[in-house]
């Protein structure tokens, strides 16, 4: 299985490149946002212990979110390959999905990390939030996440560049071009 990771800060495009990327791989997707936002409508025990973190716009903690990718991935046995949109944002994390694809002799085989500066972040997030009834696109909110990723979550770049696994893409312009990047990261790894 392949396994990649989509990397970037909020409003870097993860998402639209997932979907691109699933439309040409037909990879699984497991988005870890999409995932905590479906239990917290669903109002599940996930839903309850994350909501009060996303809602300020705050990680939630490693041991929540380690343990629901764990029961995530275990949902695509069969796939041949998967997208992690929104997970790693940590260390811990990082190590945590090693230890769990380890298990099934796989392991993280590439990174694709966009790069978009913080102010077009905060145009884009401004943006979608005027449709996107997320209750974290709030400006106090965003300015929260922008900060959790440049402190916390950036940190993980560092873990996979030491296993030379991440391809840093220009994640500003045209998104058809930004796609072929992509596509041509992956297939010289393929
Ligand atoms: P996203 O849709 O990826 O922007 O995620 C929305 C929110 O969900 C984040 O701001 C966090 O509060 C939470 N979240 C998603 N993925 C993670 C993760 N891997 N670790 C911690 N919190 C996460």
């Amino acid at each position: 299985m392949f396994n990649l990771v989509i990397f970037g800060p909020p409003g870097s495009g993860k998402g639209t490149q997932s979907e691109k990327i699933i439309e040409k791989y037909q990879f699984a997707h497991i988005s870890t946002g999409d995932v905590f936002r479906e239990n917290i409508k669903n109002n599940t025990a996930l839903g309850q212990s994350a909501k009060q973190y996303i809602d300020a716009g705050e990680l939630v903690p490693d041991e929540i979110t380690i343990k629901m990718l764990k029961a995530e991935n275990d949902k695509f046995p069969h796939a041949q390959g998967v997208i992690l949109d929104g997970y790693p944002r940590t260390v811990p994390q990082a190590e945590a999905l090693d230890t769990i694809l380890e298990a099934d002799a796989e392991k993280v085989d590439i990174v694709i990390q966009l790069e978009v500066p913080e102010e077009t972040i905060r145009d884009r997030i401004a943006h979608r939030a005027k449709t996107s009834n997320r209750t974290d696109d709030e400006a106090e909110k965003v300015e929260r996440r922008i900060n959790e990723y440049f402190t916390k979550t950036i940190q993980v770049i560092p873990y996979y560049d030491a296993q030379g696994k991440v391809h840093k893409i220009n994640g500003v312009g045209d998104i058809d071009a930004i796609f072929e990047h992509i596509v041509q990261a992956i297939e010289s790894i393929r």
